[in-house]
């Protein structure tokens, strides 16, 4: 048996049609760029998201970058993102030329602890940028009345949850301006690079629109030093055709993920997922611990079974991050999780036949030791 990690066919296979006719509408149209598609796909997030407004953009990392910016953060700021997370959310604090400040996340949860996030904060503190690793939404209440206390901005790295909430609110929908990313993989993804920005605010929708198309709102006429990082009219039309499935699919998720949990409960020393009480977890990943990961990632390979791992090298240790001069052992939670963490195949359309064989290889490598 042969289990990838990731697996479009099933799910691209059942749309085909309807992705076929989404293209055609485009080709015919004869307009690919911020256009009617756009226009719809914005209306149909926002609305999804339980928002007033979605701005659609070239990618996560550039959502992130233009939610920071347009809050005003820049050189001399400090904004705290988590210890342990993708590099993207590291990299739009840097675009800003503001500082990224790690915080140790919940070593249940993964996601920022609101515990370490006042001794963080200093007099350059701006904003916070909490992230909703895996696909489980972070403790909002008390990243917001934090935020509140000490007057900082709130961005939500949604790249991962979309469709996940905290005490019945959306993700996505807490910050000033939230970022999320509509990359392949994500639960959301287009057939290319994609992402969005979502918030409440219309002037914070009406600047990012600015900003996405050259810092012009006329054509020609230009306001900012802005960007070209606009959403395809081909990714719009296509995210359109996906979104009425997203429920669907963060339930199958769901229900996989519920499946592992009770068939690896007790299997060696693997830790498995947890879910904080008011929180959801959408599933982005199914993310399991144990202390001989690399022994089980290799086995499992050995077994033809992909498994990935989210993520090796915490950013504080990358060689991009050495000039803020951290070292290993400065930030134990990040580093202990980039060793003990791997990431089980999760996507729609998998078999029982085939998870049966995920878990089964697992209890046979225990069984091994
Ligand atoms: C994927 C991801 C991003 C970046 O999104 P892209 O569309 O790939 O630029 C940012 N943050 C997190 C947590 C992600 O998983």
């Amino acid at each position: 048996m042969k289990i990838p990690f990731v697996n479009f066919e099933p799910m691209h296979h059942a749309l085909q049609a309807a992705m076929q006719a989404a293209f055609q509408r485009v080709y015919d149209a004869n307009w690919f760029v911020l256009g009617k598609e756009v226009e719809a796909f914005e209306t149909a997030y926002a609305q999804f998201n339980a928002v007033k407004y979605c701005v659609g953009l070239s990618n996560g990392l550039d959502a992130l970058h233009l939610a920071l910016k347009t809050l005003g953060i820049g050189v001399g700021d400090e904004v705290i993102v988590p210890s342990n997370t993708y590099i993207a959310t590291w990299l739009a604090v840097s675009y800003t030329g503001a500082t990224p400040i790690p915080v140790e996340p919940n070593t249940e949860t993964y996601n920022l602890d609101p515990a370490k996030l006042e001794e963080a904060i200093t007099s350059r503190t701006k904003a916070i940028l909490p992230v909703h690793l895996y696909g489980q939404s972070c403790n909002m209440t008390s990243i917001i009345n934090i935020a509140k206390k000490y007057d900082l901005k709130v961005v939500e790295d949604n790249a991962q949850a979309q469709g996940a909430s905290w005490e019945g609110c959306l993700t996505g929908s807490f910050g000033h301006i939230n970022a999320t990313s509509f990359y392949p993989g994500k639960n959301l993804g287009a057939l290319g690079d994609a992402g969005a920005i979502t918030t409440n605010s219309i002037e914070y929708a009406e600047q990012i629109a600015i900003y996405r198309n050259y810092g012009s709102k006329q054509k020609y006429y230009n306001e900012r030093i802005g960007y070209n990082m606009r959403l395809d009219e081909l990714q719009a039309a296509f995210l359109q055709v996906k979104l009425p499935h997203l429920n669907k699919w963060i339930a199958e998720r769901q229900t996989i993920a519920q499946w592992y949990n009770e068939a690896l409960k007790g299997v060696g020393d693997l830790f498995l997922p947890i879910v904080e009480p008011g929180a959801t977890h959408v599933y982005h990943l199914y993310v399991i611990r144990t202390q001989y990961r690399d022994a089980l990632q290799a086995y499992l390979t050995s077994r033809g079974i992909g498994t990935l791992i989210h993520y090796p090298l915490p950013p504080h240790l990358q060689k991009a991050y050495s000039y803020l001069g951290y070292k290993k052992g400065d930030f134990p939670i990040a580093e202990a999780l980039a060793n003990t963490c791997l990431s089980l195949p999760v996507w729609s359309g998998i078999s029982n036949e085939e998870l049966m064989f995920i878990v089964n290889s697992i209890k046979e490598f225990y069984n091994g030791r």
